[in-house]
């Protein structure tokens, strides 16, 4: 029989200003991102029918996340705050508050703008 795992994801947005530091190009100039995040974790599915309530994933995310990057200069938090950075600070950011409910972190997907994404998978996870 087939194992079946469950994924739940929530989509966010944030709006931030940067500049990509020792870069050529328009990008070193300061400017400003509205950023699309999808946080997706995993977990077994409980006998409440939910593997995590969606109202906690969203206060997870709110309170470990968005509260440090929404409307900042993100050069004050990040050496240089490239997209793949931003995304791999939040991977981390998130692990331990969702090991502390039971669930793992299991992909962040961080779009810049309208069309650059990029996403951080945990392989190694197995069950
Ligand atoms: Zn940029």
């Amino acid at each position: 029989m087939n194992k079946l795992s469950f994924y739940l994801s929530r989509n966010f947005t944030f709006d931030a200003a940067h500049r990509i530091i020792d870069y050529s190009g328009k990008c070193e100039n300061l400017h400003g991102h509205t950023y699309k995040l999808t946080v997706t974790i995993t977990g077994k599915l409980k006998s409440d029918g939910m593997v995590l309530d969606f109202a906690i994933l969203k206060q997870i995310v709110e309170e470990n996340v968005l509260e440090r990057l929404d409307h900042k200069y993100l050069n004050d938090v990040f050496e240089n705050p490239t997209t793949e950075i931003i995304a791999h600070w939040i991977f981390e950011k998130l692990q331990k508050p969702f090991e502390e409910v039971n669930c793992s972190i299991y992909e962040v997907d961080l779009t810049e703008g309208v069309n650059n994404k990029v996403s951080i998978k945990n392989e190694r996870r197995s069950e």
